[in-house]
């Protein structure tokens, strides 16, 4: 929206290894260079498994792309006995822009908490990353509490004791509408992307308010993603399956043509 650079922003899931990633990235810079597509315009960032990080910046960097990358997840931890996970630190050093945190899958399937995602998500600020921030509610929490409440209530925890400074994107993303087939309206996405700037607003401030961008994500196509664009607060979208087709992909991210 106004004065926002929208973020289009592909999570791979667990697909594509770091052979296929190579192919992905290299055919999608080749299809939105054909395109002419502005950059500056409408950011394009990838987000692959941990394993593809090293090829796919490797990759950027002979290539000088624009394309901008990240990671699903980071440990809250800097380093230390924490079998398995994934320092912020390292990351940064992969020159990883962004990371996801609290995708639902992540907090369905991994237990975690709002406490965590907010753990997370001050890890990603102290090593230069800029969070992702995922929240949204299930079918049940939009039944007994309409669509803002439990959103609101999650960015609230997420965002606490962040610095007025911090660089965030903020991904709503209603469970019920992940893989569904079954986006929400655009008015219902800005509804609540209005609510989410709101809770922006009150912790980190009017500036922060005015810059940070808040995304849609939830059964994103290039047949629908328009209707989001047009509205006020959805500065761009989180693609999930549909990220995962270069085609379909860079349709979605040329959503003004
Ligand atoms: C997601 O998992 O972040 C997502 C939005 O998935 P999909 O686009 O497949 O609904």
């Amino acid at each position: 929206a106004v004065n926002r650079v929208p973020l289009l922003a592909g999570n791979w899931k667990m697909n594509l290894d770091h052979l296929q990633a190579i192919a992905f990235v290299q055919k999608l810079a080749w299809t939105l260079k054909d395109a002419s597509h502005d950059f500056d315009a409408a950011e394009v960032a990838v987000f692959p498994p941990f394993t593809d990080l090293r090829s796919v910046q490797t990759l950027v960097a002979a290539d000088k792309l624009s394309i901008a990358f990240g990671a699903q997840d980071l440990s809250m931890h800097d380093s230390g006995a924490y079998t398995g996970e994934i320092s912020g630190a390292f990351l940064a050093q992969l020159d990883c822009t962004y990371v996801i945190i609290g995708h639902s899958e992540r907090r369905t399937l991994h237990a975690e908490d709002d406490t965590v995602v907010a753990a997370k998500t001050a890890a990603a600020v102290k090593h230069g990353l800029v969070p992702v921030v995922c929240v949204g509610e299930t079918a049940e929490d939009l039944e007994k509490h309409g669509p803002s409440a439990v959103p609101v209530a999650q960015l609230r925890t997420a965002l606490e004791g962040l610095d007025a400074g911090a660089d965030i994107v903020v991904a709503y993303e209603p469970v019920w509408a992940i893989g569904s087939g079954q986006a929400a309206t655009p008015d219902q996405a800005e509804q609540v992307a209005a609510a989410l700037r709101d809770v922006v607003r009150e912790i980190l401030g009017d500036e922060a308010a005015t810059r940070t961008r808040i995304l849609y994500g939830g059964s994103v196509k290039s047949s629908n993603i328009a209707g989001f664009m047009r509205e006020p607060n959805v500065d761009g979208a989180l693609i999930g399956g549909a990220s995962l087709d270069v085609n379909e992909f860079s349709s979605i991210v040329r959503f003004q043509k």
